[in-house]
C-alpha cells in the first residue's frame, strides 16, 4: 500500500500552540493541581437568559429543519439593521451571509476572494487564523511587524510600503487579539486612503466592536464613505458581544459578487449554520442590550487591574490594550523565547499563558482577562514570583 498523502496547502498548517497549553493545564487540573489560567479566548460569561429563552423556543416550535444557505431573513435583515444603525453601513440583506462563527465568515471570504500569486497584508501581532487561512486559499501573507513604541499600531507608511503590484487584501482586526489595539477614527482614514488609492480590499474584523475602553469609539472602515464599502468587507459576530461562543454564528457584509461567490461554497460545505442557534441570534440584536454594559463594565475592571499590576514588573513593557480582554506583555528581557516562558511558567507556578509565537511575536505571551478577579489576582501572584525566579 502506498503511503497515505494530504494535499499540500493543508499538511504546512501547524497545530496550533494555543491548544498545546491549554491541553497541559487541562491534564494538570485533572490530577489535582492548581491551575489559574489566562488561556481563555472567550468571554466566561453565560448567554444572556433572553437568548437562550429564544432558542428554546424555536426549537420548541420546530424550528429544527435547514435554514437557507446564507442564513434567515430574519436574521439577514436584523443584521442589515444593526450595520446601518451601529455603523453606518448600508448593506441590504441580500449582502449578507451567515456563517459559523466569524472565523467561518473569514474562511469562506478568504478562500474565496484570494487567488495563488497574490498577497494579503497581515499587522502583526495577528490572531493566529489568518495566515493558515490565506495559505489555505494559495495566496501568500506578508506581515508588516507594527513596533511596540507605536502601541503595535502599524503606521500609514508601514502598509504603504508593503502594497505590491500582487496585493490583493488587508486584514484589519481592531480592537485586535491578541494586544487590544484600537485604531481611531483619522488613523482608520489614513489606511483606507491609501487602500482605495492602491485597490486593496479590507477585510474588517469586528467582532471585539463592542469591548472598548475610556469611551473609545469604534470605527467601521467601510462607513467613511460609499467608495470605502465597495472595497471592505465587514466581518462580525455573536461569539464575543453576546457570550455566544457554542452557538457557532457569524456573518460578513460585503460586495454582491463576492456574496455570491461564498454562497456557493458554503452551499457545497456547510450549509446554513444551526436553525435555531439564529433565532438566538435575532433575539440578541433585538432584544435589550443592558447585558453588554454589565459584562463591558467587568471587563474595564479586570483590564485596570491585569495591566496595572504586569506593566509595574521589573523588566516588563505592555502596551495598555484599548480593546477586547488580552494584555501582550514583552517578556524578551528575560532569555526566553514565548513557548519555553509559557512552559516554564506553568510547570512552576501554575500559571497558564498563551506564548506569542503564533501570534508573530515570539518575545511576548499573552494573558487573556476574561476569568474571574480571582483567579487574576492569584495568577498574578505566580506570574510575578516566576518573574523573579528568572
Ligand atoms: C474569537 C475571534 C473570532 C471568531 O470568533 P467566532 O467564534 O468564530 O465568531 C474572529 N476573530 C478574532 C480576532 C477572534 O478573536
Amino acid at each position: 500500500m502506498s503511503e497515505l498523502t494530504i494535499n499540500k496547502r493543508i499538511a504546512s498548517i501547524p497545530a496550533s500552540v494555543t491548544l498545546g497549553v491549554t491541553s497541559k493545564a487541562k491534564a494538570m487540573k485533572a490530577a489535582g493541581e492548581t491551575v489559574y489560567s489566562f488561556a481563555a479566548g472567550e468571554p466566561d460569561f453565560d448567554t444572556p437568559e433572553h437568548i437562550k429563552a429564544a432558542a428554546v423556543q424555536a426549537l420548541a416550535d420546530g424550528q429544527t429543519k435547514y435554514a437557507p444557505v446564507p442564513g434567515l431573513p430574519a436574521l439577514r435583515s436584523a443584521i442589515s439593521n444593526k450595520l446601518k444603525v451601529e455603523n453606518g453601513l448600508n448593506y441590504a440583506p441580500e449582502q449578507i451571509v451567515v456563517s459559523c462563527g466569524a472565523k467561518h465568515s473569514l474562511f469562506n471570504i478568504i478562500v474565496a476572494l484570494c487567488d495563488e500569486g497574490e498577497e494579503v497584508i497581515v499587522p502583526t501581532p495577528y490572531w493566529l487564523s489568518y495566515p493558515e487561512m490565506i495559505r489555505v486559499s494559495g495566496a501568500t501573507p506578508v506581515f508588516v511587524r507594527a513596533s511596540q513604541d507605536n502601541d503595535y499600531k502599524m503606521t500609514p507608511e508601514e502598509f504603504e510600503a508593503a502594497i505590491t503590484p500582487k496585493t490583493k487584501a488587508i486584514i484589519f482586526n481592531s480592537p485586535s487579539n491578541p494586544i487590544g489595539v484600537v485604531y481611531n477614527r483619522s488613523e482608520i482614514e489614513k489606511l483606507v486612503e491609501i487602500a482605495l488609492r492602491h485597490n486593496v480590499y479590507i477585510i474588517a474584523d469586528e467582532i471585539y466592536e463592542k469591548l472598548l475602553y475610556d469611551g473609545a469609539e469604534h470605527v467601521s472602515p467601510g462607513s467613511l464613505s460609499p467608495e470605502a464599502q465597495e472595497m471592505v468587507i465587514t466581518v462580525n459576530g455573536f461569539s464575543k458581544a453576546y457570550s455566544m461562543t457554542g452557538w457557532r454564528l457569524g456573518y460578513f457584509a460585503g460586495p454582491q459578487k463576492l456574496v455570491k461567490a461564498v454562497n456557493a461554497l458554503q452551499g457545497h460545505s456547510t450549509s446554513s449554520p444551526s436553525t435555531f442557534s439564529q433565532y438566538g441570534a435575532v433575539a440578541a440584536l433585538e432584544g435589550p442590550q443592558d447585558c453588554l454594559k454589565e459584562m463591558g463594565v467587568a471587563f474595564a475592571e479586570r483590564r485596570n487591574y491585569i495591566y496595572d499590576r504586569v506593566s509595574a514588573i521589573d523588566g516588563i513593557t505592555c502596551v495598555k490594550p484599548g480593546g477586547a480582554f488580552y494584555v501582550l506583555p514583552d517578556i524578551s528581557k528575560f532569555g526566553l523565547d514565548s513557548v519555553a516562558f509559557a512552559e516554564k511558567l506553568l510547570t512552576e507556578e501554575g500559571v497558564a499563558v498563551v506564548p506569542g509565537a503564533p501570534f508573530g511575536v515570539d518575545g511576548n505571551v499573552r494573558l487573556s482577562y476574561a476569568c474571574s478577579m480571582e483567579n487574576i489576582e492569584k495568577g498574578l501572584d505566580g506570574f510575578e514570583r516566576f518573574i523573579k525566579s528568572l
